[in-house]
């Protein structure tokens, strides 16, 4: 904690102190740092966090920019009423092109925004109220309380009281229910949907806020210059910002700064030098750039931050006790052994391959049901089509009644079914605990501008101390803040049933959760779902291992190449001839 507050107090005494005692040209650069920095906390969020590619945020900055630029010349309006302006049109725009691009997701995002960014550039430069390639200049200077910003450096601390602003916005959201739907928007979308997250609201929002904070940047741009054209804002700069991103550390909200400092000094060195060392004039500083990008990534794949992370001491967390003034909002459970789902002839085609056949299985509350069957059968698929990862080829299925087999997977969640899967989808470098949270998604409140702005503390700590609990209902106390790819798989696939928990569910698929489990282990599980059931929770489980089943469940269904074989009691089962030689090969 000593390390770390000293680093940052170094850091603010550069800050404070820096524009008043460096030279002018020194200045600019650190103006320049940060005005990037806001556009490239942007771009973290997006690119390194949420996995979306823009090569257009130069264009929302020359929104910004213009928007302010040309309506206080023209209009005499405010800088602060165009500030508004320019961040609800950079919004209405991101809004657009995510809703065209987003959905269609793969590379249909960073190539529409690729067209945005050309085409915005050449609109700046072809309007002619815009005053075409030459510009708009003699824009008024910024006035912060009667105090006129005229100065170079005076106008840095309004840049840098921006910038960080910024980061401990972006800081604040990425640790709350919205930033954690936003982290699994890399790698994570299928889990975070049935975890109740709706992922295409959650890409739309983070488009639209990096799209915003390049508005801002622009019109800080725009004051500072007092001038602008449109070349910063063609394609050419919206792939330095992404750049910037990628140097600093994509999945860093600090490496923001990292990476919009060592690109820019890099830029105003190489550009300072190469001609001296060349003995000619020319733009080598581009070449150069190139190839030391490509160095740099090769060093450090993840960026610089990581590198630097490292020589930082790690943090000391507490594990959030619940506190019993604002309790959670809890379902209100099924009633007895309610009929919770119902599976009526679902069937998944896979192009020629018909993975589940015309297969119905009854749920009810407080029941276990094992669905059993060699690999291959449909059991993974079937927990799909009721989970709504995959849409049903035909067949019903409803839960508590409603047909659900025509909705979103995150609907679904929220009706109250919640799974894990064969195969782990945790967040690897997020902690147990984080990622056991995101199950506790719907069970916030919380949004966008609360989570920024940290207003949602009280809620947030009982979301954690929720995933706390059921971690430790599991028995993984002891892993609560490791890294979720530490732990063993058996382990991983444990903590994906505190995840499932977390979410307060009536109904629970749990796909193949033994795997892996030593014996003891395997009893520990066992006695939960013991426990579960009697807390009238239905639990639909897939599972290898006989013995564990046996011992443990109420009725069974067994599949065969995506077909019903065979249904009943588990010692009926056990004696099936047709499930004795399809399943268990003939042997027992
Ligand atoms: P189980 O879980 O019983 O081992 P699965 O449901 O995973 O079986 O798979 C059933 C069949 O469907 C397999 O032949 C598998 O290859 C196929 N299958 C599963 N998912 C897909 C998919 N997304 N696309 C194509 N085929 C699939
Ligand atoms: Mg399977």
């Amino acid at each position: 904690m000593m390390v770390r507050a000293a680093i940052l107090g170094l850091c603010a005494c550069l800050l404070l102190l820096g524009p008043l005692m460096l030279s002018e040209s020194y200045v600019t650069v650190l103006n320049y740092i940060g005005l990037y920095s806001i556009v490239v906390i942007g771009l973290v969020l997006l690119t390194g966090i949420g996995g979306l590619i823009s090569f257009g945020q130069a264009a929302f900055v020359g929104i910004g920019a213009y928007a302010t630029a040309y309506l206080t010349t023209v209009y005499g309006l405010s800088p602060w009423i165009t500030l508004l302006v320019g961040i609800v049109l950079s919004a209405i725009a991101a809004w657009l092109i995510g809703g065209l691009t987003l959905q269609l997701g793969g590379h249909y995002l960073p190539l529409g925004t690729l067209a945005w960014g050309l085409s915005l550039y050449f609109l700046f430069g072809n309007l002619n109220f815009l005053g075409g390639h030459s510009g708009i200049s003699a824009l008024p200077k910024l006035d912060i309380f009667g105090y006129q910003v005229a100065s170079l450096r005076s106008f840095s601390y309004v840049v840098w009281t921006v910038a960080i602003g910024t980061l401990w916005l972006a800081h604040n959201l990425l640790s709350s229910r919205e930033g954690r739907a936003i982290r699994a928007l890399k790698g994570g979308k299928l889990m975070a949907a049935a975890m109740g997250v709706d992922i295409a609201r959650s890409k739309i929002i983070i488009f639209v806020i990096a799209a915003v904070l390049a508005a801002i940047s622009g019109w800080l741009y725009a004051h500072l210059q007092r001038f602008v054209n449109p070349t910063p804002f063609g394609l050419h700069y919206g792939i330095e910002y992404l750049f910037m991103a990628v140097v600093g550390g994509a999945g860093y909200i600090w490496g923001a700064f990292l990476g919009a400092g060592v690109i820019t000094v890099l830029k105003e060195l190489l550009s300072d030098l190469l001609p001296k060392l060349l003995g000619q004039n020319g733009h080598f500083e581009g070449i150069v750039f190139g190839i030391l990008i490509i160095a740099l990534l090769q060093c450090a794949p993840d960026g610089a931050w990581p590198f630097f992370r490292r020589l930082l001491p790690a943090r000391n967390v507490k594990t959030p006790q619940p506190r019993s003034d604002r309790p959670l909002p809890r379902r209100q459970a099924p009633a007895g052994k309610a009929l919770l789902l119902d599976v009526e002839n679902a069937t998944k085609q896979f192009g020629g391959l018909i993975a589940v056949n015309r297969v119905s299985l009854k749920l009810h509350a407080g029941e276990i049901l094992a669905l059993l069957g060699p690999n291959g059968a449909g059991k993974s698929t079937m927990f799909n089509l009721i989970s709504g990862a995959l849409p049903a080829t035909s067949g019903e299925v409803r839960f508590l009644g409603q047909r659900i087999d025509r909705l979103e997977p995150h609907k679904i969640a929220t009706l109250g079914i919640s799974r894990t899967f064969q195969h782990v989808k945790l967040m690897p470098e997020l902690s147990a605990l984080e990622n056991v949270a995101i199950g506790a998604h719907l069970r916030g409140r919380a949004g966008i501008l609360r989570s920024a702005l940290h207003l949602e503390r009280a809620e947030e700590h009982q979301l954690l101390a929720e995933a706390a609990r059921q971690i430790e209902r599991v028995g993984l106390a002891r892993h609560m803040h490791a890294p979720a790819g530490s732990l063993a798989l058996g382990e991983q696939r444990i903590l994906e049933i505190a995840r499932a928990l977390a979410s307060d569910p009536s109904a629970l698929l749990l796909d193949e959760p033994a795997a892996g489990l030593r014996h003891l282990e395997k009893k520990t599980l066992a006695e939960l779902l013991r426990k579960l059931r009697e807390e009238g929770m239905g639990i639909l489980l897939v599972e290898h291992d006989m013995d564990f089943v046996m011992g443990l469940v109420d009725r069974v269904v067994v599949m065969e190449f995506g077909e019903k074989i065979a249904e009943g009691l588990p010692e009926e089962i056990r004696r099936n001839p047709v499930v004795l030689k399809a399943y268990l090969g003939g042997v027992e």
